[in-house]
């Protein structure tokens, strides 16, 4: 005979399974804005599509993987949600000018930037962490305490290189951080962003990060305004 005592257990112990955070979770939107429950990162299935989602110290991470309405469901925030003071557009002028100013437009070589929030300071900042560099690839230093810490990881691109490589895929795999190139840094600079999740890369514009500083053009919002307009 069965115990109401040890159905009762069953119960409880169910329940407490079911709170314990999963690492990837799958889950349907009840709220315009929800916390990201899983350890990693989780799936939404939303009123305005299929949402890509995780969260760190100095942002949360909504990110659209299938626009599709889903009748019946709530529509859920889209972009980036921070939990830090937004970036200036001061950081990436200067960024800029050191890119600008480490190598001639002839002798090009790539560099990579770690922007992170420094928690003494309570400011965000950057630095300069390239080794090995050469005109078409190099290496982040992760030896750097600020490699741990940068929710931001830029590099540049040799002129004309306007998309993330094969090769950046590989290095960027594994992580959950927004990634950056910036090209053509000695004449018309442009940048593109996106943000990765493990090994799940999504293109997103700067507008979520930052206001760019006037003559830097961000890729991903032209070429989104160029398909509206086709
Ligand atoms: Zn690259």
């Amino acid at each position: 005979m069965i115990q109401d005592s040890d159905i009762c257990n069953n119960h409880l112990w169910t329940e407490a399974i079911q709170r314990i955070p999963k690492f990837v979770g799958h889950r349907i939107a009840e709220q315009r804005c929800e916390t990201v429950e899983a350890i990693m990162y989780e799936y939404l299935l939303a009123g305005n599509g299929l949402l890509l989602r995780a969260a760190r110290e100095e942002f949360t991470a909504s990110l659209p993987i299938a626009y599709r309405e889903v009748k019946g469901l709530r529509e859920t925030f889209v972009g980036l949600r921070w939990h830090r003071p937004r970036i200036t557009s001061a950081i990436w002028d200067e960024i800029l000018m050191h890119a600008r100013n480490s190598h001639t437009a002839t002798d090009f070589k790539e560099n990579v930037y770690l922007i992170y929030w420094d928690k003494v300071r309570s400011m965000w900042r950057w630095r300069a962490a390239g080794r090995n560099n050469s005109w078409a690839a190099t290496i982040a230093d992760d030896q750097l305490p600020e490699y741990a810490d940068a929710c931001i990881e830029l590099h540049t691109h040799p002129p004309g290189a306007l998309n993330f490589s094969g090769a950046d895929d590989i290095d960027e795999s594994g992580k959950f951080r927004i990634f950056g190139i910036l090209v053509d840094v000695h004449d018309k600079p442009k940048i593109r962003f996106r943000c990765g999740i493990y090994d799940q890369f999504v293109q997103m514009p700067a507008s979520w990060i930052s206001v760019l500083p006037k003559g830097i053009v961000d890729l991903n919002e032209v070429e989104s305004l160029l398909q509206m307009m086709l």
